[in-house]
């Protein structure tokens, strides 16, 4: 029984046809010349485009090995002054957060603005730290970690009095989950990963808009606007193009039928003493977070996997480091909290039955 489908997803057979197809029939480089590669171009620009009517995006998208790419190309790319002032939040993706910490590092000004026990930011204390200097502000759409939905609609507002501040959203665990109520066409850079919309591992995605220049990152051919040289990833782009397609279009039956699930799960673990709850209903309903006061949450893990029930600590990149969960710390100030917790990922896949058999066994436990 498998709840950990923030981590990853499992691929979608229809896109998975749609890779093969491509691999093989458009196995010419996108950059060749002759009408192979000419054949290959127009189905890579092609994807671009549909990526972008999709998500009724006016923006440059640039298809990347995955969002931890994206993220970096994006954050790297945009600070291209010396130095200044950054703003992100103390729950990021280790993607964004450890880049902001490798730019404190070389001497920015970084402010990580805190989170309440909902694990939504303090907007008040963003309006404060904003200033006419600010080259640029990071926040996540939806935590990986307790499904906290941040107010992208109300960061776009206040940035709108700073020019020169760029916007940074990484959209990777609202993308396909959950209704978009802000314009993407407000954002500056905002970022995707298909393993987690059921396309295949190895895509990710970073829309930016048009007349922003950014700085390389990475140095090669001028492929992609030299912002993620080397040959195109052709099947992949298009599978993602076609994962993003259908998912975007189910949204809201999966999140009724997920929400149901989630209700489900709350209900049936409500009462067992000595369980905290992380996640509350306002969070997007595809992650639920628990903590088993005084239990370490990777036994817990463990004593589930006798079970045959698949959960995680948290990030899959940074749970094997067994150090108190970064978002659950955040939001609690609790270190016994963040370290017995463990995140439950649900999706339109998973069962009533299975459900139940989760309930059963957090019981047991
Ligand atoms: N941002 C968030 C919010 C994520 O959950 C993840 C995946 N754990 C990433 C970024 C990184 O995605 P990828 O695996 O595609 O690098």
């Amino acid at each position: 029984m498998y709840f950990d489908y923030t981590a990853t997803t499992p691929v979608d057979n229809d896109v998975l046809d749609m890779y093969v197809k491509v691999q093989k029939e458009f196995f010419a480089n996108t950059e060749s010349m002759h009408y192979l590669g000419k054949r290959s171009n127009s189905l890579f620009e092609k994807a671009k485009r549909e990526i972008k009517e999709t998500l009724k995006s006016e923006h440059e998208v640039i298809l990347t090995h995955n969002a931890t790419e994206a993220n970096n190309i994006a954050i790297f790319g945009c600070v291209k002054e010396k130095i200044g002032k950054i703003i992100t939040t103390k729950i990021e993706h280790p993607s964004v957060f450890e880049v902001f910490k490798e730019l404190e590092k070389r001497g920015y000004d970084v402010v990580y603005l805190d989170v309440d026990e909902n694990g939504i930011i303090d907007i008040n204390q963003l309006k404060e730290e904003m200033n006419k200097d600010v080259l640029l502000v990071s926040i996540m759409w939806v935590n990986n970690i307790t499904g906290a939905i941040e107010p992208i609609k109300e960061v776009i507002n206040i940035l709108k009095d700073y020019k020169k501040a760029k916007l940074h959203v990484d959209g990777v665990q609202g993308l396909c989950k959950i209704e978009m109520d802000f314009d993407i066409n407000d954002i500056d850079f905002f970022t995707f990963s298909a393993h987690k919309f059921f396309g295949p591992k190895g895509v990710g995605g970073l829309l930016y808009k048009k007349e922003i220049v950014l700085g390389k990152h990475i140095f090669g051919s001028n492929v992609q606007n030299g912002l993620k040289p080397g040959t195109v990833d052709l099947a992949g782009s298009v599978a993602a193009c076609k994962a993003l397609k259908i998912y975007m279009k189910t949204i809201k039956e999966r999140y009724e039928y997920v929400n149901s699930l989630r209700n489900r799960l709350v209900n049936g673990i409500r009462n067992i003493e000595k369980i905290v709850f992380n996640s509350n209903e306002k969070c997007s309903p595809y992650i639920f977070n628990i903590s088993f006061i005084g239990r370490n949450g990777e036994t817990i893990i463990h004593t589930l996997e006798e079970k045959e029930i698949y959960v995680s600590t948290g990030s899959a990149c940074s749970s094997k480091l067994k150090k108190p969960e970064k978002t659950i710390l955040a939001i609690s100030g609790n270190e016994d909290r963040a370290l017995s917790s463990i995140r439950v990922s649900l999706c339109h896949l998973t069962t009533l039955n299975e459900v139940d058999s989760l309930i059963k066994a957090i019981k047991e436990i």
